[in-house]
Formats: structure tokens, sequence, C-alpha cells
């Protein structure tokens, strides 16, 4: 098992809430862990079980040169002994990044393919090819999100969020595997918002629903207007919000996923969405390592 710290709660006290009647808490899940700290500790808990039970001593997985993904299972495989191997989306550039460096010193093997490559990624006879290269490994989709994912997501979700009493539980949402564990962890008792960050993200809709494995609930909803023209896309609004947050709540933000989710909330709130009384509970999902290196 991944370490895992206990992590806070933490109260935004902002006008625009008072004034809305809301109360905004944040769950720092960025603070789980000492490195893999994100919503990838749950996605990977029990991928890393299952890696075990089977007998394997390799991880494989696949990502881009920011990918929290790829540093969280990097940090997983060191903890636990294990090998791990990244498929890294695109060409090497030297010197590598925040990312793919720590990754490396974690002693993960790296290998780079190309864009086109990259989209055989789920194609059996490309990881027919990755067997025979690499010998046996357990795979972990990108961004790490199969049935596991959300169990672990799902446990997150019973353990450490359902006690706190909220009316509204927010996150980022990329693949939609940590907002479908949530969703089935709740059980449909809180409502669940995620925001997009990737530019279309209304197929995630549908796509969510086919992940929501133990429970089928429509209590929850994607919101897709504040991805800030697309997946790690930044632009001033969004970079002078961040650095508003830090400076006024001490909340560091990262501007692929935190940072477009809390934009959106704040705009919602002014909005009149949430009704007076509405208790939000913010899940920071971490992805800080991505950010301002
Ligand atoms: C990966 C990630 C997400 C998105 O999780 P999905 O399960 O892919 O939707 C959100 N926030 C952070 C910080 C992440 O690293």
């Amino acid at each position: 098992m991944l370490n895992y710290f206990e992590t806070p709660v933490i109260e935004i006290l902002d006008k625009a809430a008072e004034k809305a009647g809301v109360k905004i808490l944040i769950k720092r899940e960025d603070l789980n862990h000492l490195y893999a700290s994100d919503n990838k500790w749950w996605k990977l808990k029990y991928n890393l079980q299952e890696a075990k039970r089977l007998g394997h001593d390799t991880l494989l997985t696949f990502g881009g040169a920011f990918s929290n993904h790829i540093f969280a299972t990097a940090v997983a495989g060191k903890e636990l002994g294990l090998k791990s191997i990244g498929i890294i989306r695109g060409e090497k550039v030297l010197p590598l990044n925040h990312t793919l460096a720590f990754a490396e010193n974690c002693g993960m093997q790296m290998h780079f393919i190309s864009r086109e490559d990259y989209r055989r990624k789920t194609e059996q006879p490309f990881i027919d090819q990755l067997k025979e290269k690499f010998g046996e490994f357990y795979l972990i989709p990108e961004g790490g999100t199969n049935a596991f994912a959300i169990r672990g997501c799902a446990e997150f979700a019973k353990e450490k969020i359902w006690p706190i009493g909220c009316t509204h539980v927010c996150l980022p949402v990329g693949t939609g595997g940590t907002l479908a564990g949530i969703v089935s962890g709740l059980r449909g008792e809180t409502k669940v918002i995620g925001f997009s960050v990737l530019k279309d993200g209304s197929f995630l809709r549908e796509e969510i629903k086919s992940q929501l494995v133990f429970f089928i609930g429509s209590n929850w909803e994607i919101q897709t207007d504040y991805h800030f023209g697309g997946y790690a896309k930044q632009t001033s609004v969004l970079t002078e919000f961040m650095i508003n947050m830090k400076q006024q709540y001490d909340l560091p933000l990262d501007h692929v996923y935190t940072g477009k989710m809390m934009f959106g909330i704040f705009d919602l709130i002014k909005k009149g969405y949430f009704e007076k009384g509405s208790v939000i509970l913010v899940i920071h999902t971490g992805g800080l390592q991505g950010s301002d290196r």
C-alpha cells in the first residue's frame, strides 16, 4: 500500500460566497502523499493491489509529458518496489521537464512514441508489440481510469467525503473516472458537479454513465464552459485568478485542473447557481507537480 496522509478540510471565507449564503470547504487531497499527491492515489490503489495479486513486477502506463498520472505511477513503482514503464506521447525533449525528470529519478523507464502511435494505445496488436519489447507487465490505461480506479475513488467518497455532510461536491474532470467513482460512492445523496478541462466535454456525460458501475444515479452534472480553450490551455484571466487565490486564501492551484474548476465555482456562485444554505465541498485533486516549475 502507498503511504496515505489524512488530509485537512479548510474553509474559504469569501465575500461573494457569504453574500450568496454558501459555504466553501476545500478537501485538500493534494496533501495525501509527499509526492503522489493527487486523486491519482485513489485511482492507483486497487490497480496496485491487482498487479500484486496477479504476481506482476512491472507496471506500464501511458501519458503526456506533464502527466500527473505518469508522475504518480513512477512514485508508486518506487515505493512498492515495482518496475515502471512510461509510454510518453511525442518526441523526447532534453533536458527532461520536471515531471519526466522526476519520474526517471524514481526509476521509471521511459519510452517516447509518436502521436500517431500513441493513438493506438488501446489496440491489442499495439499492446502485444509492447509486450514483445518489454516482457510481461500490468497495464494501467492513460490517466489511470479503469474499474479498479473507480472502485478506489468510490472508497474515497464513502470514507472521506460522505461524513462531511455537504450539499454539493465539486471536482475537475479529465477522463471522468474520478467523478464516476465519487458519484458511485456517494450513492446519489450529494449533488456532484464536475468541471470539464477538455474543450468539448459534452461527450463525457455518456462516457461517465457507462463507468458508473456501482450506482447509476442522476444527481451529478458536467459543467463544460470553463475549459479556457482546452486541455492545459491557459489565459491571463485564469493566471490572474490563480495568483489571487494563492494570495487571498493561500490556496495553491494548477492551471490544468483545479484552477479551472475553482474559477467555475466562483462564477456559478456569482450567477446564483447555488441555493442559500448550500455547503460546497471542493475536492482539491492535486496536480501541483505540473505547475509553475
Ligand atoms: C487526473 C486529474 C484529474 C482528472 O481525473 P479524471 O479521473 O481523469 O477525470 C483531476 N485533477 C487532477 C489534479 C488530476 O491530476
